[in-house]
């Protein structure tokens, strides 16, 4: 195609929903060996954006890597082992019991799911008595790092999905964690809390967890048809830049019709615009070095 000059055109790179140009992430090199796993935690105080959601299908993506993920279920209402098919109430050990009994081995609470490469360490509401029981425990920020540093060899990469709050069970999650994934509902309020979150990540950066990062912020729930999601997604890479994946998520039914069949949407619809999301932002997670 020519100008109006008869000069080409210089060839449009396409921007994304970000604002920048689409990268195309390469397909993920199969690992020669497994471990340790860098340790990721999905946090937002706030409920309903995605982390569980985010957990159960960017852990299945990086599954499908062949990468060995171990999901840790860190909220007593035990969404992320339902994901999986398994019953909360009917759990004889959950990530609870672990927590408790120190001297446990961890390996009796994890689940092995239907799916290649995926373990789950389930959580039941046992686990909101932790938070409270926690508290006058020596080191208690510690208690979930101490456990899943015996489970770490084995696996390429832990994905805690937290509850919403910031409370001691979190603070546990990111004194465990290499990196802290955001996930935000792509509307209006979606920065509201967030500076709470960063002053929170920052403290136990301070004084429990040096080397801890923010991996990235997700955007979820996206609408491209609405300039209401364009602009928030503009105002979100304002506040944070580079750290908001390029990868955003779209907002379908489809990941509501996953989780009630149990399995994550690349298992459920493996074709599906949603599926491809979540193997994206494993792509891009790992060729930021998020993930191994
Ligand atoms: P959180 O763990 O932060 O509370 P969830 O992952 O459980 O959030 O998501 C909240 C609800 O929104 C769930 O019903 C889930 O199925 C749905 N959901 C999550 N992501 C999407 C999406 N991209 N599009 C549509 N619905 C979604
Ligand atoms: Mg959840």
């Amino acid at each position: 195609m020519t100008s109006q000059h008869g000069t080409p055109d210089a060839p449009v790179s396409e921007l994304g929903p970000t604002g920048r140009p689409i990268t195309e992430f390469p397909i993920p090199t199969p690992l020669g060996q497994h471990g340790p796993a860098r340790i990721i935690a999905m946090v937002n105080q706030k409920g309903g954006v995605g982390k569980t959601t985010s957990s159960i299908n960017l852990g299945a993506a990086l599954a499908d890597y062949g990468r060995r993920v171990l999901l840790v279920d860190f909220d007593p209402q035990g969404a992320l082992s339902v994901g999986f098919g398994i019953n909360p109430n009917a759990l004889e050990l959950s990530v609870y019991n672990m927590l408790m009994q120190p001297r446990m081995d961890p390996h009796d609470v994890v689940h092995h799911t239907a799916y290649a490469n995926i373990d789950v360490l389930p959580a039941n509401i046992d686990l909101s008595a932790a938070e409270v029981q926690l508290v006058g425990e020596v080191a208690r920020e510690q208690v979930l790092a101490r456990s899943l540093s015996k489970l770490a060899g084995e696996y390429d990469v832990v994905l805690i999905d937290c509850q919403p709050s910031l409370g001691l069970l979190t603070v546990n999650a990111l004194t465990a964690a290499h990196g802290v994934i955001i996930p935000l509902e792509t509307e209006f309020f979606a920065l509201r809390g967030v500076a709470l979150l960063v002053e929170t990540i920052e403290k136990v950066q301070d004084r429990l967890n040096p080397v801890l990062q923010i991996d990235g912020i997700l955007a979820t729930m996206y609408d491209g048809r609405t300039l209401h999601s364009r602009e928030v997604i503009a105002r979100v890479v304002e506040a944070f830049g580079d750290k908001v994946f390029e990868t955003v998520i779209a907002r379908t039914v489809k990941f509501p019709d996953a989780s009630v069949a149990a399995e994550p949407i690349t298992a459920f619809a493996p074709k599906h615009a949603g599926a491809e999301a979540y193997r994206r932002l494993a792509r891009e997670l790992i060729s930021r070095g998020g993930a191994p």
